[in-house]
């Protein structure tokens, strides 16, 4: 019988205790965490009925605190997060906007009437969502005969 251990979460070296059998952590608080843990988890992945009844109380505590509301109280209670969360969403954002700001999505969703001149204001929408909030006024004037054929040649897209 060995008379020393090496412990598998420490990594000390002990004097194995005569009344355990095949000694692995030692008598140190997160030691023995370590090993509780490690227990549970064999357990977890070898015993069907401590599986299911890990699952189950997943369930009822998932039940009693549903996700959106934890997420309300943590934004609520962490307004750096909101902050910085905000600032990294406009980031992504901008860069979107890049991307698909330089190409015409669809040049079929605006018809214009000769008395339609005036300004507008432009929004970024996708699958029927307006997906940014911020928008772009641009005025349209209505050309006819001469004007058109002039504006025509000055247009570069
Ligand atoms: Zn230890």
């Amino acid at each position: 019988m060995k008379s020393s251990f090496i412990c598998l979460h420490c990594g000390g070296t002990f004097l194995c205790n005569p009344h355990v059998k095949d000694q692995q952590y030692c008598n140190d608080t997160a030691c023995r965490q370590a090993r509780r843990r490690a227990w549970k988890l064999k357990s977890y992945r070898t015993n069907k009925s401590c599986r299911q009844r890990c699952l189950n109380h997943q369930k009822t505590w998932r039940k009693q605190r549903p996700v959106h509301e934890y997420q309300r109280e943590y934004r609520e209670s962490h307004p750096e997060y909101v902050k910085r969360n905000r600032e990294m969403q406009q980031e992504r954002n901008r860069k979107r906007q890049k991307v698909s700001g330089s190409m015409i999505v669809n040049r079929n969703t605006l018809s214009t009437q000769s008395s339609d001149s005036g300004t507008y204001a432009l929004m970024q929408i996708i699958n029927g969502k307006i997906v940014n909030r911020n928008t772009c006024t641009v005025r349209l004037q209505v050309l006819s005969g001469e004007e058109m054929i002039l504006a025509q040649n000055s247009v570069r897209l």
